[in-house]
């Protein structure tokens, strides 16, 4: 244990390990090196963001996708969706729903749906903006040519995530259909970047085919990316996928990334994502406790929430649902944080 606190303090100060430390970090599943961990990550999270934890509320308006990514329940090819796309006015109703409980960011997120081009984006986003200048407004629609990221951007939206899922191309192709290009999607992260979106990327934990090694490469992309938000959370089976059979992600394994993804980038937000929330009861608080400092209930109409499952069993209603925020401050508070009433903008690097 004595050389897992040197290697752990040693990344607190360097930021940065080599590739044969990270692994020895990544594969160390003892429970005393992720409390050290945790709380090293911990105190590098209170330095750029006290105690506070950000909120979001997350409206799932479509879950139409042209896209067949092997893990996630929305592909194209699964037929038993019951596929919904809410209107402008539905969208607009969430976010005077979310506005009233305190949310000060919306969080548009879907399948790659064409209906929703950019004429009809714009629209949207100009109306959000108008209704809600003090929102931030982000958007999580996958990926588009630059030309159109410049337009929604000019419209108003603040962020774009867009997960990297890996950054090994190999492993990549293990995840998607040929059609779909490791290169399209890494190039759309840099274009996001250089267009001023606040921009997350992020990965599953524990896909299909992904290796210590493949880990690494992830951590190594998001150092150099730089970007102001990281999501990752378990990889969980979804029905009628190809991978529907497959073992869920490990969540003390996403616990241990979450604290190295901090201790490498002190101020990046870093959600304890509803994934995690949905593999553990604990997973939520534990993730906070890990260093993650930003929490997305959903704001979605109850009667769509149940249709956008990503993967098997998603909460979407209790803590995970924007009408639980009583509820949630109450638990983030039992142990020790305060969710703030603010945007919740990355802070300057
Ligand atoms: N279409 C958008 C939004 C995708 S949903 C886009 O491409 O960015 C957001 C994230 O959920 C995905 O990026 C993926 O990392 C995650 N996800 C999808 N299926 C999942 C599964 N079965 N288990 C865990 N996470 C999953």
């Amino acid at each position: 244990m004595r050389n897992m606190k040197e290697l752990i303090d040693k990344l607190e100060k360097n930021r940065i390990l080599s590739h044969d430390e990270l692994a020895v970090l990544i594969e160390d599943n003892s429970k005393e090196t992720l409390e050290y961990l945790n709380e090293r990550a911990d105190a590098v999270r209170r330095i750029a963001f006290g105690n506070s934890v950000y909120i979001r509320g997350l409206i799932e308006f479509t879950n139409y996708c042209k896209n067949d990514c092997f893990y996630c329940g929305l592909r194209l090819s699964n037929k038993n969706v019951d596929r919904y796309r809410l209107t402008k006015e539905q969208i607009l109703d969430c976010c005077q729903k979310g506005y009233a409980l305190g949310f000060r960011t919306f969080v548009l997120q879907g399948g790659e749906d064409p209906y929703w081009n950019d004429t009809r984006l714009l629209v949207l986003i100009e109306e959000i903006k108008a209704r809600y200048p003090d929102c931030a407004l982000t958007l999580s629609i996958g990926e588009r040519p630059k030309e159109s990221y410049e337009k929604l951007k000019l419209a108003g939206a603040d962020r774009f995530l867009l997960r990297h899922e890996t950054a090994d191309a190999k492993h990549y192709a293990v995840l998607h259909p040929k059609e779909m290009s490791h290169e399209n999607r890494v190039q759309c992260l840099k274009n996001l970047k250089e267009i001023g979106f606040q921009t997350g990327c992020g990965f599953m934990v524990g896909s299909p085919g992904q290796t210590t090694d493949t880990i690494i490469e992830d951590l190594l992309f998001i150092k150099e990316l730089q970007p102001e938000m990281v999501g990752i959370g378990p990889f969980l089976p979804a029905a009628d996928t190809p991978f529907s059979d497959r073992e869920p992600g490990s969540v003390e394994l996403t616990l241990r990334l979450l604290s190295i993804i901090r201790l490498m980038n002190p101020k990046v937000l870093l959600p304890a994502t509803t994934a995690l929330g949905t593999a553990s009861e604990s997973g939520r608080s534990r993730g906070i406790r890990a260093g993650s400092n930003v929490i997305m209930p959903n704001l979605s109409p109850s009667d769509v929430r149940e249709k956008y499952s990503i993967y098997d069993n998603k909460l979407a209603t209790g803590v995970e649902g924007s009408e639980g925020l009583k509820e949630l401050k109450l638990e983030i508070e039992k142990i020790g944080y305060k969710i703030e009433v603010t945007r919740g903008d990355a802070p300057r690097v």
